[in-house]
């Protein structure tokens, strides 16, 4: 990987020695569009004068560095990635000026240019640690700093930072200096800078604080100008708001950070990020075109997200990447959480057992699994541990604690926590010291059965009937798959759901709470009564844990029993249970795009509608055996025409279905409805066939050979010159079926270096296509071969993007995993992040594998 590793072993070294105290960052944005002038001024503390240290730095040049008044050579001092600093005293202070690079991977200070009007647009991205690609600095989350910042940049341009503006100096040469006031102590890779022509709404809002007092927080919203049309302000704005309130109420401890303004920016790498002051978030969460309430919740359990971060993150920070889990896990349950509590979005724990569990189920079942609180040895372990796991498992199990301690006890561990280490860094047993406190429980033995093992367990529910239905005994069977055998005490409730005779309609007759341990759990309640036609395990998706249905409970699923269902939260248990046995091969992939089918149309939770569409497609493409696929086809078309047909006009569904035909569109009259919603010969009441969905139809064609020789994607993009455009036209050439597209498509993001990994991201998806195998096979051997170069060259988000999504999934087959393993066992396979990713990428086809055995012997 380019840039310097940094071990924690290292890393805990430095942090002995040294204590930062102060940086003065300058930096001027007016050299041109390649290079800014970065100058550093470091003063620290070194508990041990005499002994060396390093500064870290990744940048092209440096001019000059200056240690405690004496110059040294850069030439000698540099080596790319460190500056080399012997001779230490007690104070100390360090200056270091370079020119650094803009990026245009998303890393460090990234570059962006509107293609519509031609306006530059910059934003910093640091996390896990590229703060040192914009200024000299000790990079590691523990060696905490006051940061100043000064920026120099055009004149109409405007400047923000962490922090409020203390002096803006007009420049000669149409440029302007803007001072910031310095931070509070806070870690490197939160530091933020965002500057550019940007439209902004500004507002304020006013929190009262629990002693009466009034605190005043400035917010603001900001996009790029030309998608300033569609720019939702206010509505960002009151979720924001609502988000202060709310956890001003909860958390009991003023907002640190004085202002809160958030930025949507281009060619994101993430969803958002929380730099204290100046939240960044995925321009893609701006809406050009219609889209579900579904995005309008995802973007505001995002801004929650990353508001929780403020206090928890941020004011207090994990000494080390081994606890990036203590934050992450926090504010992903804090998300939902504030969502249920503090907006209209009172239903989010559905959304988030049915989408944001499967991520960590998915992530969970692979081979690399492992535990929430994970062994991260240096910067390249931390990169990858972005994951399901520290993110959504971790969130699962708060959920799980606050079921186990209790709500309050939770919360009030959470405060203490704040108060006890505010501008300092914790790892986790600082965590478990105040749940202990609060809750009076032992955490150790949970924290050991949840925290410290990997994997997911398995419950089903065991119901012996005698002649009548007339239950004679019941267990629940806790498993585990040998690799990861841990069995865990599990809180749950389990629902007793009948069809009542006189009415017909499903009831919910009973639910039982109880605590799960071991292998079997018994069952008493249910003894003496009629078998219940469902018996739903982790009913209120209390635990994390995957559940099994009977074959008489599969069977009444596929007559209608899944909508029947009375509640959201029952129903998202039941698709996600038919998700996992498809995905684990013991329910065949014809029968879960059955069950699909027959009961989507009722769904009302509407992520999950769109969620049940994306496995619908994957399973098409994946899990069934090819020689069912095309009768699956005509299933998938036949029936998604219907419900669009049936939707409410204007309704969110139809703009789901919408979507889901064209993506599920087979077959001569299903593409030429397509062509005819495209060109407007067919439409449906409410239904704009507006920009984004034109596009998806266009790249469905093209991926077809039904797009008029490409002709249909240049024209649009004639009318849509836009970033979005231009990415959108990118992909839909690399969705032709002909072997140049796919020749053109891989030399621009693998041969390529240094695109945007939004386009990498765009090409890839559209890259293999189902149906499109034969095309895929010239670039099996490609892949392998340029794995070692992409992973030595690239940046790690372009790297990683190209490991995965270039992986040949299409051709699943025990050649591809015998030349996988092949590769594997060669020398390129050492670096452990690249074999973690290929790794993750071979289970992928070896689960698709098993479940297409599943289908063709069902
Ligand atoms: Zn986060």
């Amino acid at each position: 990987m380019t840039g310097g590793n940094l071990t924690r072993d290292e890393a805990a070294e430095r942090a002995r020695l040294l204590t930062a105290e102060h940086y003065a960052v300058e930096l001027d944005l007016t050299r041109g569009d390649t290079t800014f002038g970065s100058k550093s001024t470091i003063a620290f503390a070194c508990s041990e004068p005499g002994a060396s240290s390093f500064v870290d730095l990744l940048a092209p040049s440096v001019r000059s560095v200056t240690l405690n008044g004496e110059a040294l050579d850069p030439a000698e001092v540099f080596d790319g990635a460190r500056v080399h600093l012997s001779g230490l005293r007690a104070e100390n202070v360090v200056v270091i000026d370079a020119a650094a690079a803009y990026s245009r991977t998303g890393e460090g200070l990234h570059r962006f240019v509107d293609p519509v009007d031609g306006e530059v647009y910059l934003y910093t991205q640091f996390e896990p640690a590229d703060s040192r690609r914009l200024f000299a600095n000790f990079e590691q989350p523990d060696l905490k700093a006051r940061f100043q910042f000064t920026v120099t940049a055009p004149a109409r341009w405007r400047v923000w930072s962490n922090e409020t503006l203390e002096e803006l100096t007009q420049g000669t040469d149409d440029a302007n200096t803007w001072r910031f006031n310095p931070t509070e102590p806070i870690s490197t890779y939160i530091t933020a800078i965002v500057a550019g022509d940007y439209h902004v709404v500004e507002d304020q809002h006013t929190v009262r604080l629990k002693d009466g007092s009034d605190l005043l927080i400035p917010v603001s919203a900001m996009v790029r100008k030309s998608l300033a049309p569609y720019f939702d302000a206010a509505a960002i704005l009151d979720v924001t708001k609502a988000g202060l309130d709310f956890y001003h109420e909860i958390f009991d401890y003023p907002y640190p950070f004085g202002k809160y303004d958030s930025a949507f920016v281009p060619e994101y790498n993430l969803g958002a990020m929380e730099n204290p002051g100046l939240v960044t978030f995925n321009e893609r969460m701006v809406y050009r075109s219609k889209t579900t309430d579904a995005s309008y919740q995802g973007r505001a359990n995002t801004i929650m997200h990353e508001m929780a971060h403020m206090w928890f993150g941020d004011l207090v920070t994990m000494k080390w990447w081994d606890d990036l889990w203590l934050k992450e896990s926090f504010a992903d349950f804090m998300g939902a959480f504030a969502l249920t509590r503090a907006t209209r979005w009172q239903h989010a724990w559905v959304s988030f057992a049915n989408g944001r569990k499967a991520w960590a189920y998915r992530q969970d079942q692979l081979p690399t699994t492992h535990p929430i609180v994970a062994d991260i040895r240096d910067l390249e372990d931390a990169r990858l541990n972005f994951d399901g796991i520290t993110y959504a498992k971790g969130a699962s199990v708060l959920k799980q604690l606050a079921a186990y301690v209790g709500e309050d006890a939770f919360l009030e561990g959470a405060r203490r926590y704040f108060k006890a280490h505010a501008f300092g860094n914790t790892t986790l047993g600082d965590l478990l010291a105040v749940l202990e406190e609060t809750s009076g429980r032992d955490m150790k033995a949970w924290s050991k059965a949840w925290l410290q093992t990997a994997g997911v367990n398995t419950l089903t529910a065991e119901v012996d009937t005698d002649a009548n239905g007339v239950v004679t005994g019941a267990r629940i069977r806790q498993s585990a798959v040998p690799e990861f055998p841990t069995l865990r005490p599990h809180r749950i409730a389990v629902g007793c759901y009948s069809s009542n005779p006189a009415t017909g309609a499903v009831e919910l007759t009973e639910r039982i709470e109880l605590d799960v341990d071991g292998e079997l759990t018994d069952l008493p309640q249910l003894a003496g009564k009629s078998r219940p036609g469902l018996v739903l395990l982790n009913d209120q998706d209390l635990t994390y844990a995957k559940i099994r249905f009977t074959a008489a409970e599969l069977d009444a699923f596929e007559r209608g029993g899944i909508a029947a269902l009375p509640d959201s939260m029952a129903r998202a248990l039941a698709w996600s249970g038919i998700w996992h046995m498809t995905r684990d091969a013991v329910m065949s992939g014809r029968r879960f795009i059955a069950i699909v089918l027959r009961n989507i149309e009722a769904e009302t939770d509407i992520s999950v509608v769109q969620n049940l569409l994306r496995q619908v497609h994957q399973v098409r493409g994946e899990y069934l055996d090819p020689a069912n696929r095309p009768a699956a086809d005509l299933a998938i078309s036949t029936r998604l025409w219907e419900v669009l047909s049936a939707a409410p006009a204007g309704s969110d569904h139809q703009v789901a279905f919408g979507y889901g035909v064209v993506r599920g569109a087979s077959q001569d009259s299903g593409f030429a409805k397509l062509r005819a919603l495209l060109s407007g010969e067919l439409t449906f009441p409410g239904l704009t066939v507006d920009q984004d969905l034109r596009w998806a139809i266009i790249e469905t064609l093209a991926a077809a050979g039904r797009d008029d020789d490409g002709v249909l994607a240049e024209r649009e993009a004639a009318t849509d010159d836009t970033a979005d455009g231009r990415r959108h036209l990118v992909a839909a050439r690399a969705a032709r079926p002909l072997a140049q597209a796919k020749a053109e498509a891989w030399r621009l993001v693998v041969a390529t270096p240094d695109q945007p990994n939004d386009l990498i991201g765009a090409v890839l998806s559209e890259f293999y296509q189902v149906g499109g195998e034969k095309l895929a096979e010239p670039y099996v051997e490609p892949y392998f071969e340029a794995l070692a170069a992409v992973w030595a060259e690239r940046s790690i988000q372009n790297a990683e993007r190209i490991v995965s999504g270039g992986y040949p999934w299409p051709l699943t087959s025990p050649d591809l995993l015998a030349r996988t393993d092949a590769w594997l066992a060669s020398d390129a396979a050492k670096a452990p992040a690249l074999r973690r990713l290929v790794l993750e990428a071979r289970d992928g086809a070896a689960r698709a594998l098993r479940a297409q055995e599943c289908d063709r012997n069902a």
